[in-house]
């Protein structure tokens, strides 16, 4: 099921979510089907439970690169190192449509989380999948990457920024509320 996503200015957004029970297990496999469904439908490469309205910590990614398929559910998962260079690449956001920014991030991470069978997995991730995986981080955090853009590019976006948080921005359909 298509669920909506929640936009820029939702006080959801800023929220830290909450660790998943495992004993919530049909919910849970649920809610990642409808994210897979929903980030696919909306075009994404990752989104987070949060911004279909859950604050949960889960999050789904789903992208090609190089003929590689990175898909993957995330559950309960905790960034242990950072490493690499830090490097400026622009992101998108699902819950920021029709925007992209230059963010600055460490080139690579490792990670530990349960998958949606409640598979324990840890494992280094460089390039894009890290950069991926930290966008979609960052909303368990309550972190959106407007938040931290530099100063240029905050004022670039400032406008198009408002028109979102006054719900004004052309082209939206229903899959956003
Ligand atoms: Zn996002």
């Amino acid at each position: 099921m298509i669920r909506p996503i929640i936009l820029l200015g939702d006080p959801l957004l800023s929220e830290v979510s909450a660790e998943v029970n495992k004993g919530s297990q049909a919910d849970v496999k649920l809610l990642i089907s409808d994210m897979f469904e929903t980030m696919n439908k909306a075009n994404g490469v990752g989104l987070s439970a949060v911004q279909v309205g859950v604050p949960l910590r889960i999050f789904v990614v789903d992208a090609e690169l190089e003929g590689n398929i990175f898909r993957q559910a995330f559950i309960n998962p905790v960034i242990l190192k950072e490493f690499g260079e830090s490097l400026k690449h622009p992101e998108g956001c699902l819950s920021v449509p029709g925007l992209a920014g230059v963010v600055e991030r460490p080139e690579g991470i490792e990670i530990e989380w349960y998958d949606e069978n409640w598979e324990y997995h840890k494992k280094s991730f460089s390039g894009f999948e890290a950069r991926v995986i930290q966008h979609e981080y960052d909303h368990l955090e309550g972190r959106v990457y407007v938040d931290y853009l530099d100063t240029l590019w905050k004022s670039a976006l400032a406008e198009p920024i408002n028109l979102i948080h006054e719900r004004k921005m052309e082209g939206v359909n229903y899959l956003w509320k």
